[in-house]
């Protein structure tokens, strides 16, 4: 069995949610190649640019870094190029609902069959506690020291609205759960979401708030849109509403990549291809 620790030494602060959704990552990917789902060698993990990015540092696993906000280009074009592989993009809420939001839009638009999960702790940590696109109204931090004047935006909304095939909540405290939405949407056939409300202990501590209002999703019709409107309406990310955890929506759809036929050239025809390109610049 492939070793999925890697020998570099985590420097995320203790008590970080990440610990939570790379332990979750582990345990499910051991399970996929365990149950022979997919062979390690097919899945590859593409990070960005924040305290999330690490966690690729920390798997064994053929992974690429890409920068701020172009996760899911990066992960969209790994796809298409070679579709038997299983693409996995880990972004923060800076940089998927920021500065990447227009590609996270297209991307569930297009149902390419990727996985978004989104390590959401509502501030950018690594730059030191400045707001982001799901900070609460109010929020205090280092760019907004007397609290922002700005309601944070729903990404699961804007994502059902987008056309996403699946989008689910986890909580970087209630493990089990997580294991359960993070694998059912890598096994998603089309573009899967996992928001994952990652606490970040050092800048935004939302432990005790969550502890309190988290409640798991029971008897939820997940392929009613509407139901999964009014679910994921429940909580704006803003109000003292009850935070639903779990799937609030799947469906199935044909998806984006096998709409495409990637020739596949070897690399002396790929070499011959780019001679031919020069010599007919000069
Ligand atoms: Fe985690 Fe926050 Fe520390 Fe970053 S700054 S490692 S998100 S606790």
């Amino acid at each position: 069995m492939r070793e999925l620790g890697t020998y570099a030494k985590n420097s995320w602060c203790p008590g970080c949610g990440n610990f939570a959704i790379l332990n979750a990552v582990k345990t499910v990917l051991r399970e996929i190649f365990e149950g022979g789902e997919c062979p390690s060698e097919n899945i590859v993990l593409v990070s960005g640019i924040g305290c999330h990015a690490k966690i690729v540092d920390y798997l064994n696993i053929n992974s690429f870094y890409s920068i701020h906000g172009r996760v899911t280009p990066v992960a969209e074009a790994i796809k298409i190029a070679k579709g038997h592989l299983k693409v996995i993009g880990f972004a923060g809420d800076g940089d998927a609902y920021g500065e990447g939001l227009e590609h996270l839009i297209f991307a569930a638009k297009r149902n390419i069959d990727i996985t978004m999960l989104i390590h959401n702790n509502r501030v950018y940590g690594l730059t030191t506690g400045q707001y982001t696109p799901t900070s609460p109204l109010g929020f205090r931090g280092r760019s907004t020291p007397s609290g922002t004047n700005e309601l944070p935006i729903n990404p699961l909304e804007l994502m059902l609205a987008s056309g996403a095939t699946f989008i689910a909540r986890g909580y970087s405290n209630r493990m089990d759960l997580l294991k359960d939405v993070i694998k059912e949407a890598i096994m998603h056939k089309g573009f899967s979401l996992v928001d994952v409300l990652q606490v970040c202990v050092t800048f935004f501590n939302l432990y005790d708030y969550y502890n309190q209002k988290v409640y798991a999703l029971k008897q939820h019709n997940f392929s009613d849109y509407n139901e999964a409107l009014k679910k994921i309406r429940e909580w704006d990310y803003n109000t003292d509403a009850p935070v639903a955890l779990g799937v609030f929506y799947k469906k199935d759809s044909p998806v984006f990549n096998e709409k495409f036929t990637v020739k596949e050239i070897s690399v002396s025809q790929r070499k011959k291809k780019v001679r031919e390109m020069l010599e007919g610049l000069v």
